[in-house]
């Protein structure tokens, strides 16, 4: 069975306060370098977290899976993506200096997904 996936929120105001102070800073910092940085998803909410945690298990199983936790930080608002906007995912240097930037703020970033920032 294919479930409609339930709605993106890109909106930085759906952050936990005090991270969205940082993910601010942070946008600004890469603008500063030259950077396209736009948020592609911040806050999320659980039937979205649930959707996206079945792709390539419950649903669109021939599909890599796209998330590995039901735990997401997504879910409280303390964590978001950030993508190029004229490159989206293509651009190594863009998630080099975007880890640097989060590192240098305070914020962890994680191995598995180059564009996700969270709250330590
Ligand atoms: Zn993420």
């Amino acid at each position: 069975m294919i479930v409609r996936e339930p709605a993106r929120c890109a909106d930085i105001n759906s952050l936990w306060e005090p991270f969205r102070h940082k993910v601010e800073r942070l946008l600004d910092r890469m603008t500063e370098r030259g950077f396209d940085p736009v948020i592609f998803e911040a806050a999320r909410s659980r039937e979205r977290q649930e959707w996206l945690y079945g792709y390539g298990r419950t649903h669109h199983k021939n599909r890599k899976p796209v998330t590995w936790t039901m735990h997401s930080r997504h879910l409280s608002g303390k964590a978001v993506d950030i993508v190029s906007k004229s490159k989206m995912w293509n651009w190594p240097e863009f998630y080099a200096a975007l880890k640097a930037e989060a590192v240098r703020l305070g914020l962890a970033t994680i191995p598995q997904e180059g564009c996700h920032v969270q709250w330590r």
